[in-house]
């Protein structure tokens, strides 16, 4: 037998016992004639002790293991004469009196410990070391533990669990896909699913009824700190269900998932569901932070025309945020917001401020343009008080001009540390537009997927101002994060082919590539809607990590490469043979 015991359940009420442990040298200190190791695994850390006086052989021995050599020792245990409260098993210590080394190991590239010397990139070059670090591993036992909470909710609700294949066809919505060349059909491609969308409605039209799968989802994009290749979706369906049905079920779901994992109590009050468009006026954004106020005031009847200042009398937006109590902010941090402000990420032209001394008067960096009554009316429009900060941005796309201030509320949230990552704040944005205009497609795009249901009473508009119509979709959104969305579809193959129309399909082509869904639609769709929840979003908001990345045991890096498979590679020129290939040189 390896072990009797792991390094993490030793109490002092095992004192006396003999015990065989398993595990990895954490650290070896050698104090006078004592030898101390730390010994490691998953449970825990035990102190092992050898004694040059009563044993020194095996002390020797003791004094010659490396970090990370993974040995079994037989022993007892014993009280600590200086105990360790911070640790579970800090008041009991292993007397050896057997050690076997079972495997050696080079010197580690990084110290395995709480705070390691080891850069990222060199932590994911050995992920499995940096998985031995307890700050990591604890991140997977959380995951594991949210996927159980997620499992026993959805189970209790009558949801299956049902598989989806992984290599499927592509579709042209959406973002790009992987694709897979098949050996068996040359020249032909699957792609790997961005999400299980039509599998899952066609689960509907077989009267599963209730669908759920913890599925990989791949979608080729641009990669940022809570953007993953491959990521993890808590995909959801439901049939019969109108928006409320989902709404109500999903936010039950969240609840029981923060207080059974998090320990956080959400209360009883309903989320706030927030209309797109309120949303978008009133935070610049979809995925409002709202742990913190300092919502947009539009100030144009306040500012436009009134003064000289040809950048607001031009201007289609100005709005304003109020800093409370930053009006003393030094000329050092408001030159930081505005470089902030006009950083490439951002692209705003210039940030505009007003201070309210102690006295209620205005001092701004326009006041050469303005007269001191209209600056008094900024200050009673705003509500600013005194002692606060008027931020302003304005352009001439109000929507760009809106996503810049929202950017700027959100670096003042975080800068004046309203954005607590103990606190969550959850809503659902609801009434989505149902398109979006693309530049660089020049043409209607769905704004969440082409299987999204139009509000009803907007279907008309389909034909007159599809631009207006808005859709059964939803998002809930904690502490300014996306973590779950979803909608009402479409089950009627006449309504469905007109979406596709308003997309810029041709019949044909929607034919070609959506066939399958809308024939089915043929015979006899329910009503159905779903959602899918971001796993790792979730997990990363629990752990309070500040990337996706931490949570995921073998994630990739920014550049979409797995840095320990050094993968993606190139193949051999067989494999290419095999699959009718050609790699085309630049
Ligand atoms: N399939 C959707 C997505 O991946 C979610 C949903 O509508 O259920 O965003």
């Amino acid at each position: 037998m390896y072990r009797t015991k792991t390094c993490g359940e030793l109490r002092i009420n095992n004192v006396g016992e003999s015990v065989t442990l398993a595990g990895w040298v954490q650290r070896v200190r050698k104090m006078g004639g004592m030898t101390f190791v730390d010994l490691r695994d998953r449970y825990g850390i035990t102190q092992l002790v050898f004694n040059e006086e009563t044993n020194a052989d095996l002390c020797a021995q003791a004094n010659k293991l490396g970090r990370e050599y993974v040995v079994q020792v037989v022993g007892t245990v014993g009280e600590r004469y200086s105990k360790n409260d911070k640790m579970p098993t800090g008041d009991i210590e292993i007397t050896v009196t057997a050690l076997t080394v079972l495997n050696a190991s080079d010197v580690p590239p990084f110290t395995i410990e709480e705070n390691t010397d080891g850069g990222d990139e060199l932590r994911m070059k050995y992920r499995y070391l940096d998985l031995r670090r307890e700050v990591v591993r604890r991140n997977l036992e959380l995951r594991h533990k949210f996927c159980l909470a997620v499992r026993h909710f959805l189970d209790e609700k009558g949801f299956l669990e049902i598989e989806t294949p992984v290599l499927v066809g592509s579709t042209p919505e959406g973002a790009r896909d992987f694709i897979v060349p098949s050996r068996m059909n040359p020249g032909q491609f699957y792609a790997l699913p961005q999400s299980p969308q039509t599998l899952k409605q066609l689960l509907m039209v077989a009267g599963m009824d209730r669908y759920f799968q913890i599925v990989k989802c791949f979608r080729d994009e641009d990669l940022r700190a809570d953007r993953q290749p491959e990521f993890t979706q808590i995909d959801c369906e439901m049939s019969f269900v109108e928006q409320d049905d989902i709404i109500n079920t999903f936010e039950e779901m969240a609840k029981y998932l923060f207080k059974e994992v998090r320990g956080y109590d959400l209360g009883d009050a309903p989320f706030l569901r927030l209309p797109w468009h309120e949303a978008m006026r009133r935070f610049g954004s979809d995925k409002p932070d709202m742990r913190f106020g300092m919502e947009f005031i539009e100030v144009m009847d306040v500012l436009k025309g009134t003064g000289e200042f040809g950048v607001f009398n031009e201007a289609a937006y100005i709005g304003a945020i109020v800093a409370e109590g930053c009006a003393a902010y030094t000329r050092k941090q408001l030159d930081e917001l505005t470089n902030f402000v006009k950083s490439p990420q951002i692209g705003a032209k210039g940030l505009v401020y007003a201070r309210v001394d102690e006295q209620g008067n205005v001092k701004s960096s326009v006041d050469k343009f303005y007269a001191p009554e209209v600056m008094q009316r900024l200050k009673e429009f705003t509500g600013a008080k005194p002692g606060d900060l008027i931020l302003m941005i304005s352009g001439p796309d109000a929507m760009k001009a809106r996503k810049q201030l929202c950017e700027l509320r959100l670096e003042m949230g975080s800068r004046l540390g309203l954005r607590d990552k103990n606190k969550f704040a959850l809503l659902w944005v609801v009434d989505f537009p149902m398109f979006e205009w693309s530049e660089e497609e020049g043409r209607l795009m769905a704004m969440h997927h082409p299987f999204t249901s139009p509000k009803p009473c907007d279907i008309p508009k389909l034909d007159t101002d599809p631009a207006s119509v808005l859709a059964d979709a939803y998002d809930m959104v904690c502490n300014g994060v996306e973590v779950g969305g979803g909608s009402i579809r479409i089950h009627d193959a006449e309504l469905q082919a007109k979406i596709f129309k308003t997309l810029g399909f041709t019949p044909e082509r929607a034919k070609e590539q959506f066939g399958f869904l809308m024939n089915a639609f043929k015979y006899g769709a329910p009503p159905h809607g779903g959602l899918a929840y971001g796993l790792d979003r979730w997990v990363s908001l629990f752990a309070g990590l500040d990337s996706i990345r931490d949570c995921i045991a073998f994630p990739k890096n920014n550049s979409g490469r797995d840095v320990m498979l050094d993968a993606p590679s190139f193949v051999d020129q067989k494999q290419l043979d095999e699959l009718m290939l050609d790699i085309v040189k630049e």
